[in-house]
C-alpha cells in the first residue's frame, strides 16, 4: 500500500475507535467546555517545536483523545491523552495537565516525541 493509501487507513481507523467510544457528555455530564493547550517537542529539548489549542465540542466530542504525532515520518505513533484527561474532567478539575510520549517509530528508532497539554475546563454548577 503505498503512504497515501497507509495514511487514509490510519485516519478511518481512528474514526472508526472515536466513533466507538463513549461520548464525552455521557462520561462527565457537567462538563459545559473544554480547551486544551498541546505542545510538541523533543523529549530532550523543553523549548516546544508545536504548539496549538484545540477546542473540544462537548456536545459530540468522543471520550477518545488520541493527537497525531507531528514527526511526519513517524509510524503508528500518536498521542493517547484520554485517560489523563478523562481523570481530570471526573475530578471535576478545572486544570487538568499531562504529558504523553510517543511510542510509534521514526526509520528503525524510536520515536519518543514528547506531547504535553494543559486542559482548561468549565463545568455546570451544582443545584
Ligand atoms: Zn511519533
Amino acid at each position: 500500500m503505498n503512504r497515501r493509501g497507509e495514511a487514509a487507513e490510519r485516519f478511518a481507523e481512528r474514526r472508526r475507535q472515536e466513533d466507538a467510544a463513549p461520548r464525552l457528555r455521557d462520561v462527565v455530564p457537567d462538563l459545559v467546555s473544554c480547551r486544551i493547550e498541546i505542545t510538541q517537542g523533543r523529549s530532550e529539548a523543553m523549548t516546544a517545536d508545536i504548539a496549538h489549542t484545540r477546542h473540544v465540542v462537548v456536545e459530540r466530542a468522543p471520550a477518545l483523545l488520541v493527537v497525531a504525532c507531528y514527526e511526519s515520518s513517524c509510524r503508528d505513533g500518536g498521542h493517547d491523552i484520554s485517560s489523563t484527561l478523562l481523570r481530570g474532567l471526573r475530578e471535576r478539575r478545572r486544570s487538568i495537565e499531562g504529558e504523553e510520549t510517543c511510542h510509534g517509530t521514526v526509520g528503525a528508532g524510536y520515536c519518543g516525541r514528547v506531547l504535553r497539554f494543559i486542559a482548561a475546563a468549565e463545568y455546570k454548577t451544582a443545584t
